[in-house]
């Protein structure tokens, strides 16, 4: 039996019916991950997965109740701190950096009976749509090995389109687990800001920043979804919440498309699929119209602003001194500062840094950033204005299909517009669902959101469930 082909929950399945063994799930993905051709991970290390492996099955027989994906591998993205396993966030900063501690996420996944394998590939701190911007060079798509997978969890939905991944962890401050997984034909859940700790969370725009999960169908990102949700005592931005039903649910549902989204930069290609998915929705009971968000236009500027704003403020602690690169050439105490911080950073990175510093500096601070999150607060109240009427919304994930690679570095704009569709969600902090819809003309996996009220992620899954079991295109390995 190939375990790759497996859903998690059909694996979990196999491996509480004791047809398959955890320890022979994790030696299965640890292969196919050893033997991926695309770039997807940045650490794969069997040994501590083995002994979890082991203690889950003696969990299993002593009859401890554990989590619906008991014994399933999950691949982690490596900007979420692994205790004992290297954690880069991408960056020759953090080459070296092995966490003394887990985030939260990974604490729960364990306590599931869930078992960590693999690091996945990254732009550098989350920072970028292609993961051209890694130090560990570039996840090929899949679909199309001269195409990017998609950033920042490039990684992650490459390992999961690709079948070296059964299901994984993602992070998504603007777009960065919808966008791959649009790119790469798989589904991806960015929950509502507070869903989810961020304890262990490298810190990118700590405003924005939501863990969410990755995997072939909205039932698999339900599933794990509810294993690392809810209120964690060392994040205190998070809330309690319930553990959403994998079950599905589209009938008379009232849906709104954003007309805004469907002009301007979008393919034509895109815009059909989406016009061709609202279709499916309506056949599968839901009402649909579009309706006008004229707000939206302002969501790249006030991203970019607030994310780099808050990133030049975060990523100050990587000074040389406490963890991290230091440099071996440096007399004075400021030269290790700043050719540490030279050194080791990346273009895009040292980018918003600046762009960060700028926006908060005293004389611009008013013009910029206070403005912003002016701008932040109007898109909110936007979307409550829109909930008062829609269940939730339909948009497109990104305007046109997988980049090639290399086209970033001639447009690097092109990369920040394209986050226009997704960044609107973390402006307002609301859950996103992001799912596969059809192909382009070159066989490019296109993919739309769902956007949900906050905390009702029941909503946008049970949708996606619909969608995925009922009618439409779900991504066939
Ligand atoms: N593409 C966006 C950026 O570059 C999104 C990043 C993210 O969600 N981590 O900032």
């Amino acid at each position: 039996m190939d375990v790759l082909k497996l859903t998690a929950l059909e694996l979990a399945g196999k491996i509480k019916s004791g047809e398959i063994t955890p320890t022979e799930a994790v030696y299965a993905v640890y292969k196919a991950a050893e033997n991926d051709k695309y770039n997807c991970y940045t650490s794969l290390d069997i040994e501590p997965a083995l002994a979890l492996a082991q203690q889950v099955e003696r969990r299993i027989k002593s009859g401890d109740a554990l989590s619906p994906l008991a014994g399933v591998p999950v691949a982690v993205k490596d900007n979420i701190c692994t205790k004992g396993i290297r954690t880069t966030a991408g960056s020759d900063m953090l080459k070296n950096f092995v966490p003394p501690y887990d985030a939260t996420v990974v604490t729960r996944l364990k306590a599931a009976g869930m078992i960590p394998l693999g690091k996945t590939n990254m732009d550098e701190f989350a920072m970028g749509a292609t993961t051209e911007t890694s130090a560990f060079g570039t996840v090929k798509n899949p679909h199309n090995a001269d195409c990017v997978a998609g950033g920042s969890s490039g990684g992650a939905a490459a390992a999961i389109a690709a079948n070296s991944a059964v299901i994984a962890l993602g992070s998504d401050t603007g777009g960065s687990i919808r966008q791959p997984c649009s790119f790469c034909g798989v589904t991806g859940l960015k929950p509502t800001y507070g869903a989810v700790s961020r304890y262990g969370l490298i810190a990118f725009a700590s405003s924005l920043d939501v863990i969410g999960t990755i995997g072939k169908n909205a039932s698999d990102v339900a599933a794990a979804y509810n294993v690392i949700r809810g209120r964690d005592g060392k994040d205190m931005t998070t809330c309690e919440t319930a553990d959403v039903d994998i079950s599905s649910d589209l009938k008379g549902k009232k849906v709104g498309i954003p007309a805004e989204f469907l002009e301007g930069e979008i393919s034509i290609e895109v815009r059909d699929c989406i016009l061709r998915a609202a279709d499916e929705l309506r056949n599968l009971g839901a009402e649909v119209e579009a309706f006008s968000l004229p707000i939206i236009k302002y969501t790249v500027p006030a991203y970019y602003i607030i994310a780099c704003a808050e990133a030049s403020s975060n990523l100050a602690r990587y000074d040389g001194v406490k963890y991290g690169y230091r440099t071996d050439n440096a007399a004075t105490l400021d030269e290790m500062y700043v050719n540490s911080r030279s050194e080791a950073f990346g273009a895009e990175v040292k980018k918003r840094i600046m762009l960060g510093n700028f926006v908060l500096s005293a004389g611009y601070f008013d013009d910029y950033y206070k403005k912003a999150l002016q701008t932040k607060q109007l898109i909110c109240n936007a979307f409550d204005e829109a909930f008062r009427r829609y269940d939730f919304l339909l948009a497109p994930v990104a305007p046109d299909t997988a980049y090639k690679i290399g086209e970033g570095a001639d447009n690097p704009l092109k990369m920040y517009t394209g986050d226009v569709y997704t960044a609107v969600a973390n402006l307002a902090g609301l859950p996103a669902l992001a799912l596969p819809c059809g192909y382009s003309k070159t066989n490019m996996p296109i993919g739309m959101q769902f956007i949900g009220r906050a905390f009702d992620e029941q909503t946008i899954l049970s949708a996606g469930i619909a969608y995925q079991t009922k009618g439409g295109a779900v991504y066939e390995v």
